[in-house]
């Protein structure tokens, strides 16, 4: 059981998805916060935003996932939410690399408790690009991990032409890619992200629900409210050779939401210099 599993025992928790999230997200959180979970009947989280782009997200991620909660919580009358949100795109850091970065949110109206983790991964088949021919298809196909993994086929048109989502089957496949073929406009193929589709991307919500959990574990010294955890990152740690501040992170900062008891935990990395080769001053 989770340290902090005595202000969510025994209550009903709604799981905002519509892409079978709660497979990886329920398991977990009954087990260790001793919930029920539950997915709203007809829910329609497309309203906020797709992946395939027919409806534009319009917010960020994290405003999204607090949107889903609260239209799961009003559709059920449930008090307890949870939500996620993925993008994906170039890695933040490593350039060129694909990346899914999924966010995770927990809220809970009965004691104004909002909670959020992430995962960021480079565990991703995200990838997308024009098909000429039946071979070109075949080797987008077997790359993205098909048909384990779906794909979407998307007729390149003026004004949009058609789409087919959820495509994880050969025939399928290859006859939907002729037929787009027929009317002469380029075919896009691109992979199919939502959860449902993709047990990569699953896998990647399954840690962000670890790391969740993790963040409810943490509870604040004063008042034990969970969600303890480092709000700011101070840069300063000195240079070894000069002794200048660096760009390197000195100290963290926790605060509880709640009390805003603030703790700052100096050498977080347990380094105490910082080499000259990240100096300003000795390595310009
Ligand atoms: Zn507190
Ligand atoms: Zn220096």
């Amino acid at each position: 059981m989770n340290p902090a599993a005595s202000w969510f025992k025994g209550r009903k928790l709604v799981i905002a998805t519509k892409h079978h999230k709660e497979q990886v997200i329920a398991p977990l959180l009954e087990k260790q916060l001793g919930v029920t979970c539950f997915i709203p009947e007809a829910f329609d989280s497309d309203v906020l935003g797709t992946f395939s782009g027919e409806v534009e997200r319009t917010d960020d991620p994290l405003t999204t996932a607090r949107n889903k909660c609260i239209l799961a919580m009003e559709q059920t009358q449930c008090d307890l939410a949870i939500a996620s949100e993925g993008s994906f795109g170039p890695h933040p850091a490593l350039y060129f690399i694909p990346s899914d970065d999924e966010i995770l949110l927990l809220l809970d109206r009965k004691h104004q408790l909002e909670i959020v983790a992430r995962e960021l991964s480079t565990e991703t088949n995200f990838h997308g690009t024009e098909v000429t021919n039946v071979d070109a298809l075949r080797n987008f196909a077997t790359a993205v991990k098909f048909p384990s993994h779906a794909i979407i086929l998307k007729q390149m048109k003026a004004g949009g032409g058609s789409m087919k989502k959820g495509i994880t089957d050969w025939n399928l496949l290859l006859e939907t890619f002729q037929h787009m073929l027929l009317s002469g406009d380029p075919v896009f193929a691109e992979t199919d992200m939502r959860a449902l589709y993709n047990p990569t991307r699953m896998n990647v919500i399954e840690k962000a629900t670890h790391n969740l959990l993790e963040k409810i574990a943490s509870v604040c010294p004063q008042c034990q409210t969970p969600g303890y955890s480092v709000t700011d990152r101070c840069a300063g740690l000195p240079c070894s050779l000069c002794g200048s501040s660096t760009r390197s992170v000195k100290s963290h900062i926790l605060t509880c939401s709640n009390c805003s008891y603030r703790q700052t935990i100096e050498y977080p990395n347990q380094k105490h210099t910082e080499d000259p080769m990240y100096c300003d001053v000795c390595n310009p």
